[in-house]
């Protein structure tokens, strides 16, 4: 009786834990046009004004995070999605002209002007955007692939955290570049973060990176941390990160497995959705939002 009065208990709590979020992904590194297709800044523009049509409001990252921890499924129902950036570059704060592109909008600016951003579910900030956090890693990388124009300063970091529009996180001490002579991996592995598996190497990649986080941002960094490349190694996400949790500090982590947020989403490789990988027009965008709908 016992056994079938659990069975009765545990089936009825699976059943009320039924969502799926999608997470969105946008890189200010991917422009070299104006159209939607060459341009993560048109796109996102593009992209809020149909989900605020279709009715969605936008779920804070740390709200996700803290939601999933505590399984409080109530705060997850509804039309929610989230938005988050990676790699940091200056476009993602500063509206600015571009050598092919023109001016652009910055993803702080296109949010701002947005309605959206005024339906924020849960905590600020609105977004998260991810930092390669390594000053002498942001230095070469932008020296060899960014004509040193000073695109991956850290100069805004503190003032973007305290706005609530955008709030700063985690994409690891180097990104393990592949431009870098030497990265923060025992064997000098680059251009993969599946190589990120032993603990040494990730106290280097996640926890030291917190530290430098937090001292720019004067602690007002988010706790969220994205896998460079999309890359999440077994023992990252099934040992490191649920271990030492008071070492790295981070509530959870995103990857890029092209599926929404759901109840059976592990917390250390939360999925996302990359515009350009995932979805690459106004209509791939709809289309993956209406097969979310017929999910739930
Ligand atoms: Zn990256």
């Amino acid at each position: 009786m016992l056994f079938l009065k659990n069975l009765f208990k545990k089936k009825t709590s699976n059943l009320s834990r039924r969502f799926a979020i999608p997470v969105l992904c946008y890189h200010s590194s991917h422009i070299w046009g104006t159209a939607y297709s060459q341009n993560n800044s048109v796109a996102m523009e593009e992209d809020l004004r149909y989900l605020l049509e279709a009715g969605y409001r936008l779920l804070s990252p740390l709200s996700l995070a803290l939601a999933l921890r505590q399984e409080n499924d109530a705060l997850l129902t509804g039309k929610l999605v989230c938005i988050t950036f990676d790699d940091g570059m200056t476009y993602d704060y500063f509206d600015q002209e571009h050598f092919n592109a023109g001016f652009v909008k910055s993803f702080h600016t296109v949010l701002s002007q947005s309605p959206l951003h005024k339906t924020v579910v849960g905590n600020t900030p609105a977004s998260v955007g991810f930092m390669i956090v390594s000053p002498a890693a942001r230095h070469i990388i932008d020296q060899a692939c960014l004509l040193g124009g000073n695109y991956l300063s850290d100069s805004w970091w503190r003032e973007c955290a305290q706005k609530g529009i955008i709030g700063i996180g985690n994409h690891s001490w180097d990104h393990t570049h592949e431009l870098l002579e030497t990265v923060c991996q025992a064997e000098n592995i680059k251009g993969s973060f599946l190589s990120i598996n032993t603990y040494t190497d990730a106290d280097q990649q996640i926890r030291a990176a917190q530290d430098h986080l937090d001292a720019v941002t004067g602690g007002c960094a988010t706790p969220l941390f994205a896998y460079p490349y999309g890359h999440a190694s077994d023992y990252l996400v099934n040992e490191y990160f649920p271990n030492y949790e008071r070492e790295h500090r981070q509530l959870a982590a995103f990857g890029t497995g092209g599926e929404p947020v759901t109840q059976s989403s592990n917390l250390w490789a939360l999925p996302r959705y990359v515009c350009g990988q995932h979805w690459r027009s106004p209509d791939d965008f709809r289309k993956l939002f209406s097969d979310l709908g017929d999910r739930s």
